[in-house]
C-alpha cells in the first residue's frame, strides 16, 4: 500500500508545517500590541546608555585651561594609530595660558576612520583631558572628514546632554557652532 503510506506522510507534513506557521505567527501577533522601541531620531531624542563609548572630547578644567599637556601616551595607547598630537611650550602665566600646564597640545586630532572607540586613550591619560562623549553621528561625505581636530573635540564636552558651562568656561562653550545632541543618558 505505497500510495496511501504516500498520503498519510504528505499529511503529517501538511499538519506539520500548518502548526510550525501558525507558532510563528502567534510570536509575530503577540509583538503587535507591545510598546515600539522605534524613535523618530533626530525629532526625538534617542536613549544612550552612560557607559557607551562615542565620539570623544578633550576636557578643560574649571578655569577653562586645557587639561592636555601633550604627553603622547593617548597616541602611545593607541592601537590605530588614530591620534595625532603636536606638543608646545607656552611660557605665559597661569592666566594667560590656554593649558593647564606649560606643555599644551597645539594640534591635536583624532582619525574616525581608523578609531575603534577601544578607550585605550582615556584610560592612558594622566591628567583625565581625553574622555570618550556619546555622540555617534558620524556620516561624512569624505575620508578627511572623519578627521576631527582639537577646537572640535573641546566644543564636543558642551554639545553632551547636561553638561553646562561655568562663568570661567562659557566663554570657551561659546565657540560651540554645533548644538547639543538629542540624546537622554540612562
Ligand atoms: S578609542 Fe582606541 S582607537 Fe580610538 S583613538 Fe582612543 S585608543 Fe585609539
Ligand atoms: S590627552 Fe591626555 S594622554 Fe593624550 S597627550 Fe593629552 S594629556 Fe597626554
Amino acid at each position: 500500500m505505497p500510495i496511501l503510506s504516500d498520503i498519510i506522510n504528505a499529511a503529517k507534513e501538511v499538519i506539520e508545517v500548518a502548526r510550525t506557521t501558525a507558532q510563528g505567527m502567534s510570536v509575530t501577533l503577540s509583538h503587535i500590541p507591545a510598546k515600539k522601541d522605534t524613535v523618530q531620531y533626530p525629532d526625538e531624542p534617542v536613549q544612550i546608555y552612560r557607559r557607551f563609548r562615542g565620539e570623544h572630547f578633550l576636557d578643560v578644567n574649571e578655569d577653562g585651561k586645557e587639561k592636555c599637556v601633550s604627553c603622547f601616551l593617548c597616541a602611545a595607547a593607541c592601537p590605530a594609530d588614530a591620534i595625532y598630537i603636536e606638543g608646545a611650550e607656552d611660557a605665559r602665566s597661569y592666566a594667560e595660558r590656554i593649558g593647564q600646564d606649560h606643555r599644551y597640545a597645539r594640534v591635536y586630532q583624532i582619525d574616525y576612520g581608523r578609531c575603534i572607540l577601544c578607550g585605550f586613550c582615556v584610560d592612558a591619560c594622566p591628567t583625565d583631558a581625553i574622555n570618550h562623549g556619546h555622540n555617534f553621528e558620524w556620516a561624512v561625505y569624505t575620508p578627511g572628514e572623519m578627521v576631527k581636530d582639537k577646537d572640535y573635540l573641546l566644543a564636543n564636552k558642551w554639545r553632551e546632554p547636561g553638561v553646562e558651562p561655568n562663568e570661567k568656561q562659557k566663554a570657551l562653550a561659546a565657540k560651540q557652532k554645533l548644538g547639543k545632541f538629542n540624546m537622554i543618558l540612562k
